[in-house]
């Protein structure tokens, strides 16, 4: 039998993995994509304390190389379900099941979809979730990202910097991101902002050419582009612990500060619960917090 499972190897859920291990107890990491979740899709994080600035993609490394020298053992395994038995749990992976004393559930969240006709058919052939990830293959053509927050911004940012013209479109009048990066934003000539609007129709034979945008109920225009990056916030993804796990209206752990859920022996980190805040700084010190409550509950069972 386990001592602690995490599910979800983000920073949240490897931050976690350090404490299991360094209070002498042993962590379990399942991860049903790549380690270091949804900050391996940041070019660049500039806060967080003590390191000036690092690419998503080493802060990812870094953390997932010191969680396994700690001797946390990470398993390349999606969960899809958690059994509770009292005294210790059943997580149940698609390749199997595994006992342990404690959960901490760190399955963060994931983004949220326009759900238009042919956004899946496109997902890879011009629609995108992850700027980083794919900008580079748009390179000296246009493009246009949806959404008004920090990520759409960020994204647009780095966007314009590869490609000939970027549309950022929004539905409200005005963008909620970072009003230092918004004005840059402002003043590039490549950039173009299209308010008030929606992307209602995905256009092209096999790949996307163009997006027709509607304003107030009537189609305004069409837009050549080869990219539509869709940057408009993010969901949870804890549907499979639902028929034991507590979670708001939106599928969050109804969780606070002490991360405790309402089973008795299954904690939740980062992203995933219920808060207002969703960073690296604020995953970290959920990782913390939870896995401290793990030990604490395995020494008191
Ligand atoms: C583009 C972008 C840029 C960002 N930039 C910054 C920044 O500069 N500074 C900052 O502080 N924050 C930034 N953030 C936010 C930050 O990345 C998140 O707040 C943080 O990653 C949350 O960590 P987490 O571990 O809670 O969740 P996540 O990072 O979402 O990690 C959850 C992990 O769990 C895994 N998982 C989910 N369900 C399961 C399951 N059933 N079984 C197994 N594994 C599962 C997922 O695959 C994922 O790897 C950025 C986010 C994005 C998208």
């Amino acid at each position: 039998m386990e001592d602690v499972i995490i599910i979800g190897g983000g920073p949240a859920g490897l931050t976690a993995a350090i404490y299991v291990e360094r209070a002498g107890k042993h962590a379990l990491v399942f991860e049903g994509n790549v380690c270091g979740g949804q900050i391996v899709n940041a070019a660049k994080v500039e806060n967080y304390p003590s390191i000036k600035e690092i690419s998503g993609a080493d802060f990812a490394m870094n953390l997932y190389e010191q969680a396994k020298n700690l001797g946390a053992e990470i398993k390349f395994e999606k969960v899809v379900g958690i059994v509770d038995n009292k005294n210790y749990k059943t997580v149940k992976t698609t390749t199997g099941e595994v006992q342990a004393k404690a959960v901490i559930l760190a399955t963060g969240a994931s983004n949220r979809k326009l759900g238009i006709d042919k956004e899946k058919e496109f997902i890879g052939r011009g629609v995108s979730y992850c700027a980083t990830c794919d900008g580079a293959f748009f390179r000296n053509k246009s493009v246009a990202v949806v959404g008004g927050g920090n990520t759409a911004i960020e994204d647009a940012m780095f966007l314009s910097n590869y490609c000939s013209k970027v549309y950022i479109i929004h539905r409200r009048a005005e963008l909620r991101g970072e009003e230092k990066i918004i004005k840059e934003l402002k003043e590039k000539s490549n950039v173009e902002f299209i308010l008030e609007a929606n992307v209602t129709k995905l256009i092209g034979d096999g790949k996307l050419e163009q997006i027709e945008i509607t304003k107030n109920n009537s189609v305004t225009q069409k837009i050549d582009v080869s990219g539509l990056f869709v940057a408009i916030g993010q969901v949870p993804g804890n549907g499979a612990f639902e028929n034991i796990i507590k979670l708001d209206s939106y599928g969050y752990v109804d969780a606070t500060e002490d991360c405790k859920t309402n089973v008795d022996g299954i904690f939740v980190a980062g992203d995933a619960r219920v808060k207002t805040v969703r960073q690296l700084t604020t995953a970290c010190s959920d990782g913390t917090v939870a896995a401290l409550a793990a030990i604490n509950y395995l020494r008191n069972k």
